[in-house]
């Protein structure tokens, strides 16, 4: 069997090597899963319920332990690896709480004997192919509602995210998940390709736009349910009348959190030209302040690139905006090794000629463009191919609610930033992707809705 070498980002050490999947052993693994999806479905839903709680419970049990594992795989400051840890707690109440709500059968017409339901089937087998920047998030958005469902999930994590996936999987079935009800897919991009050509009946895909493109070119014709996360390119305006510290404040973190590695990362700044020069000190003067070093220490709140490639994007961003004019204020190279690190960066005097203003970045770097007016504003956030977040700081709700209707993004924000929401739907416009988790309809989307026509003589 071929293995899978463990790096830790932050040090470039080898943790370890892990079995690894093949072909082969993703095709038996999908027909375990196929085999034992009625056997789960036919657990009463409270039964399913009680084993995500006692998941929940073992989470708490190891929260420690598992975000050090989380940190170690990714490069994540330990205390951010907690933050997701209990932030994934407050999701799973919310599906907890909902499920029996979504999904319990409906009536919706009942006259003169002729009865109309709607039934809540679960989809069967889905895949889910996850990405490693929040693996506890972006995988526990699937496989908690897909489970609870009475679906059986195959579930690849991220090649850079598999000690936490493999732990996933330890503490579901200690919490008393059948083993073949979920059932981790170790390995790279090749062995996720593997996993699109078994018999599934529905694919959950976070990542990149370029995989999730080529994904949909496999999965497309099979005609099964198809979910892409991709990525975003966020757009944050801040008006004439905003408060100028609170919202560089804010933003600061909206762009940095997480070494700027998250699908809702602020990517992009426009700020009002009579508070723009002090909005941009203001923002240099935060990020300045926030600690970059060992991610396993408390203190630090910049951790590793975790992708080695991710630093050459960075480079070219950086080169491309010197070479068209941009003003470099902070940053803009590597720092040396061992592992993966960039100085956190911040540009201003940018335009939509550079690529840090339009293609996503993905790491601690950031530019600010001077504008106007509001329509400029709402130009400039519009024109980009990604739409999954945007956001506006001004104490005018009524303005902010006229700007955010205007923006073509899945999630809006007023006055804050990078947030999400167990109770509001997740979804992008454009190249951010398809489909959608969290909410109700973040449950629903794991099963099929059955119509029943009833005549009762
Ligand atoms: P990625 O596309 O490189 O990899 C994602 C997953 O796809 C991995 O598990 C990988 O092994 C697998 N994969 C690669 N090639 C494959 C193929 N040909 N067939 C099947 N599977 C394949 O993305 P990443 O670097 O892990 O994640 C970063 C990206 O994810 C960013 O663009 C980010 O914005 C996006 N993201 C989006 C959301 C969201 O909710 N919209 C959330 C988190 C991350």
């Amino acid at each position: 069997m071929s293995t899978l070498a463990i790096i830790n980002p932050a040090t470039g050490a080898l943790i370890t090597e892990v079995p690894a999947d093949d072909a082969s052993t993703v095709a038996s693994k999908a027909a375990q899963a196929r085999a034992a999806q009625p056997r789960w479905q036919a657990v009463p839903l409270a039964e399913r319920k009680a084993c995500i709680e006692r998941f929940r419970g073992l989470v708490v049990r190891d929260l420690e332990s598992l975000a050090r594992t989380l940190t170690q795989d990714t490069g994540k400051p330990v205390s951010q690896a907690r933050n997701e840890l209990n932030g994934l707690l407050g999701r799973i109440d919310f599906f907890l709480g909902a499920v029996s709500d979504a999904t319990g059968t409906q009536t919706v017409f009942d006259e003169g004997g002729m009865r109309e339901q709607i039934e809540h089937v679960p989809l069967g087998v889905v895949g889910n192919i996850s990405a490693w920047n929040y693996p506890w998030f972006v995988g526990g958005n699937v496989f908690v509602p897909a489970l609870l469902t009475g679906n059986t999930v195959l579930y690849k994590p991220s090649e850079f995210a598999t000690l936490t996936g493999l732990e996933i999987a330890r503490l579901l079935y200690e919490a008393g998940v059948p083993y073949d009800a979920f059932i981790p897919i170790v390995g790279d991009g090749a062995v996720g390709a593997a996993l699109l050509e078994q018999r599934i009946d529905g694919l959950f895909f976070t990542g990149s736009y370029a995989t999730g493109a080529k994904i949909a070119r496999v999965v497309g014709p099979r005609l099964i349910k198809l979910q892409l996360e991709l990525g975003g390119k966020d757009p944050t305006y801040v008006r004439a009348d905003a408060n100028v510290k609170n919202a560089a404040e804010s933003l600061a973190d909206g762009a940095m959190y997480n070494t700027g590695q998250s699908c809702c990362s602020v990517e992009r700044i426009y700020v009002h030209e009579s508070i723009y020069d002090a909005f941009v000190s203001h923002f240099v003067e935060t990020v300045k302040t926030f600690k970059l070093g060992d991610p396993m220490l408390d203190g630090t709140y910049f951790g590793a690139i975790t992708r080695a490639p991710q630093l050459d994007v960075l480079d070219g961003q950086v080169f491309d905006a010197r070479g068209k004019g941009a003003t470099l204020l902070l940053g803009g190279h590597r720092l040396p090794g061992p592992g993966n690190w960039y100085a956190p960066t911040v540009f201003s005097n940018v335009n939509h000629s550079m690529d840090l203003m339009r293609e996503e970045s993905f790491g601690p770097i950031i530019g600010i463009q001077k504008v106007s007016t509001d329509d400029e504003a709402v130009m400039l956030m519009n024109d980009s191919r990604y739409g999954l977040t945007a956001g506006v700081y001004t104490p005018d709700e009524a303005k902010a609610h006229a700007i955010l209707s205007r923006v073509n993004a899945g999630s809006v924000y007023w006055n804050c930033c990078d947030r999400v929401s167990p109770r509001l739907p997740w979804s992008g416009y454009g190249d951010s992707g398809i489909g959608l988790t969290l909410s109700n309809y973040g449950i629903q989307t794991f099963c099929r809705p059955k119509a029943w026509h009833l005549r009762s003589a």
